[in-house]
């Protein structure tokens, strides 16, 4: 896969992706232009992925930021890794 392959699968999956589906273990709660989450880190109620159409809506943020500070893309959670590729890439964007 070449890097503009993987981001072409990427741009798919942030733009249509099904943000309940990849979320639903953190409890997602659908608010007015995002997703309540609770923290993959610390795993309080303070975390959140912005509906498409927001400024990042490819990111999972903790609005702890001194004392928790998780952050990561929809498909670097859904991969459990910071730099998914090959076949762990493929079946995170197939959640
Ligand atoms: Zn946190």
């Amino acid at each position: 896969m070449t890097p503009e392959t993987a981001q072409k699968i990427l741009d798919e999956v942030y733009r249509n992706g099904d943000r309940m589906a990849i979320l639903k273990e953190l409890d997602p709660e659908l608010r007015n232009g995002y997703v309540s989450v609770l923290c993959p880190d610390c795993r309080q109620r303070r975390a959140y992925a912005y509906q498409p159409g927001g400024k990042t809506p490819h990111v999972i943020r903790c609005n702890r930021q001194e004392n928790c500070g998780y952050q990561a893309t929809l498909v670097q959670y859904a991969a459990g890794t910071d730099k998914p590729r090959g076949p762990v890439l493929f079946s995170a964007c197939t959640v």
